[in-house]
C-alpha cells in the first residue's frame, strides 16, 4: 500500500451468496463491529436484488455499495440484464466488471471495455478484473496476458475518466482455492499492471491509480499482502461472507502509512 499517493480500498464480493433478510443481518452484524478508524475505503459488492437492503443498512456508514456487474447498454431490450444508471440511482458506488467467473460465461474483453465505458459514464467506480490460469502462469505469460486484458479494458478511458478506476489483479488459480498467490508473486503482477497504467497514461496516474489483489485473501494472509508497495487491497470473495472476517481484513490495512 501507499496511502500517500493512493487510496486503499478493501471490497468484498460477495457473488451468488445471501438473500436480502441474510444481506439484513449481516450489515447488521456489520455495523457492530466497524472498526472507527479511516485508514480505508470499504465496498461490499453484492447480488442485485440485495442492493436495496444493502444500501438502505449502510446508508449513515462509510461502506460502499456495489453490484457484482451491469449492462453496457444504456437501456432496451437485454432481459435480464440490469444498466448502470439503475445501479447509481438504486444507491450503488461502485461495480465489479470483468471477473474471471463472468469472462468464463463468456464476457469477452470487448464487452469489459464496454461495460467500464458505461459505468464510468454514470459515475460509477469500476472495479476492473484481470487474471491469469494456471496454465498461462506456467507458459510464462502472465504478464503479457495481463497487459492485454488492462489495455483492452481500458480503451477510449480519458485521463480524467481513468482516476475513478480500481483494477483488481485476481489469478485465476487463486480464486475461492484457498491457494493465495504469495505476497511477492501478488507484488510483482501489481507492480507490472502499475506499469502498463504509467505506458498508458502517465507516471502521476500510475502512482495514484488504486490496485486490489483477489484471490483467497482472508484474514490470515491480507496483512503480508497489504504490506507490497503495489498492493492497495483486496477484492475478497469468501472471507466477506462473514463480518468477523472482513473486519479483521479491514484492520489488516491498517498498515504505517509510506
Ligand atoms: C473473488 O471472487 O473475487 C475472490 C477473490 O474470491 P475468493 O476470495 O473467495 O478467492
Amino acid at each position: 500500500m501507499n496511502r500517500k499517493y493512493r487510496k486503499t480500498l478493501i471490497a468484498g464480493n460477495w457473488k451468488m451468496n445471501k438473500t436480502p433478510s441474510q444481506t439484513k443481518e449481516f450489515m447488521t452484524q456489520l455495523k457492530a463491529i466497524m472498526p472507527k478508524g479511516r485508514w480505508c475505503d470499504i465496498a461490499l459488492c453484492v447480488p442485485a436484488v440485495c442492493i436495496p437492503a444493502a444500501v438502505r443498512a449502510m446508508r449513515e456508514t462509510r461502506v460502499g455499495i456495489g453490484a457484482e456487474n451491469c449492462n453496457a447498454n444504456p437501456s432496451g431490450a437485454y432481459t435480464g440484464e440490469i444498466a448502470a444508471d439503475m445501479l447509481v440511482d438504486a444507491g450503488c458506488k461502485y461495480v465489479i466488471i470483468g471477473h474471471s467467473e463472468r469472462r468464463a460465461m463468456g464476457e469477452t474483453d470487448a464487452d469489459v471495455n464496454a461495460k467500464v465505458l458505461a459505468a464510468l459514464n454514470e459515475g460509477l467506480i469500476p472495479i476492473v478484473c484481470c487474471g491469469e490460469t494456471l496454465e498461462q502462469r506456467d507458459a510464462d505469460v502472465t504478464a503479457e496476458h495481463i497487459a492485454m486484458q488492462i489495455k483492452l479494458a481500458l480503451q477510449g478511458v480519458s485521463e480524467e475518466k481513468i482516476r475513478k478506476v480500481v483494477i483488481a489483479y485476481e489469478p485465476i488459480w487463486a480464486i475461492g482455492t484457498g491457494r493465495t498467490a504469495t505476497p511477492e508473486q501478488a507484488e510483482e503482477v501489481c507492480e507490472h499492471i502499475r506499469t502498463v497504467v504509467r505506458k498508458l497514461y502517465s507516471s502521476k496516474h500510475a502512482r495514484a491509480i488504486t490496485i486490489l489483489y483477489g484471490g483467497s485473501m482472508n484474514e490470515k494472509n491480507a496483512y503480508d499482502l497489504l504490506a507490497q508497495p503495489d498492493i492497495d487491497g483486496g477484492l475478497i470473495g469468501g472471507a466477506s461472507l462473514v463480518p468477523e472476517k472482513f473486519v479483521q481484513i479491514i484492520e489488516a490495512a491498517n498498515q504505517p502509512v509510506m
